[in-house]
């Protein structure tokens, strides 16, 4: 064991994981190397090299200018193949997040990020993905800055930036300024943007690349964390990395009448690499339904 201080968060002997001494790729452009890198090295032991001439936008931006293809899963995977392409490396990794209402919350911002490891050597794509259920994502529409205040002190502006744009956009063609950090380029933002609108105001909303939105990147270090948790677990069955949970069972059954609900039954734990599957009580060790969940009780 070194004494370097890190040999704690190595968890077990140095050089030993399914990852250790190797090299990665991190296809990104948006400064999240600061939160997926350290979690690579201190867990996986695995060397994560940043590619210089990759242009990831070129696969759809956070702002709309060119729409994404596809998944998110297949986002990342085809922006992960794009660093393995560059750098000649055989193991990729990439991420990619998509903010909109909450999948299950009508009206309540939520986000899903979503990481990926392309393991061409095994043939393999495990993935990792969270629900952001407090993201930094909103939107005001504004003539001048007076207007914004509530909302810039709830978005926790200026460390989270905003991208202005008009908000009905005229015929004079596209304009959009975006982050945005301070209140001089705000308020220069909206003057610009507001007269190019048919309501003469500005569509203000948080810049959701990474780097400017630091909630966000804390989630994309969460995530990563969990990705090279998952990682460091092998298959029962034919020892590939990346085992853990691919998916759940409804159907627990009801505390009156003993009936399938709605409620998560067990999760499937699987194998990136071959067909091994089993299923798992849950983790918080419910095996009965609330009788609201349940279709016979509650219909
Ligand atoms: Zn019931
Ligand atoms: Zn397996």
């Amino acid at each position: 064991m070194s004494n370097d201080g890190h040999s704690q968060a190595t968890a077990g002997c140095p050089l030993s994981g399914p990852y250790a001494g190797l090299r990665a790729v991190l296809a990104t452009m948006h400064g999240k190397e600061a939160a997926i890198v350290p979690a690579f090295q201190e867990q996986l032991e695995l060397t994560v090299e940043i590619p210089s001439a990759i242009d990831t936008d070129t696969l759809g931006t956070f702002t709309g200018e060119i729409a994404r293809a596809g998944t998110i899963r297949e986002a990342a995977i085809a922006k992960a193949r794009l660093g393995m392409a560059a750098t000649g490396l055989s193991i990729g990794i990439a991420s990619e997040g998509s903010y909109g209402p909450h999948p299950h919350v009508p009206f309540i911002p939520g986000g899903v990020e979503l990481m990926v490891l392309l393991d061409d050597e095994r043939g393999i794509v495990v993935s990792e993905h969270l629900i952001d259920d407090a993201p930094v994502y909103e939107h005001a529409i504004a003539a001048e800055i007076g207007d914004l205040g509530a909302f810039l002190d709830h978005i926790r502006f200026p460390d989270h930036a905003v991208i202005v744009r008009p908000n009905e956009p005229d015929d004079r063609g596209a304009l959009i300024h975006k982050g945005l950090r301070t209140a001089e380029a705000l308020e220069s933002a909206l003057a610009t943007s507001a007269p190019r609108s048919r309501d003469r105001r500005a569509l203000v909303q948080t810049d959701m690349r990474a780097h400017m939105n630091p909630t966000r990147m804390a989630s994309i270090a969460r995530l990563a964390r969990a990705l090279c948790d998952r990682l460091a677990t092998l298959c029962p069955a034919c020892s590939a990395p990346g085992y853990g949970q691919i998916d759940v069972e409804t159907g627990l059954p009801c505390a009156w009448c003993g009936a399938p609900s709605i409620m998560v039954r067990q999760q499937i734990f699987g194998c990136a690499a071959c067909e091994f599957h089993e299923g798992r009580p849950r983790s918080d060790g419910r095996t009965h339904a609330d009788p609201g969940h349940c279709p016979e009780c509650n219909p």
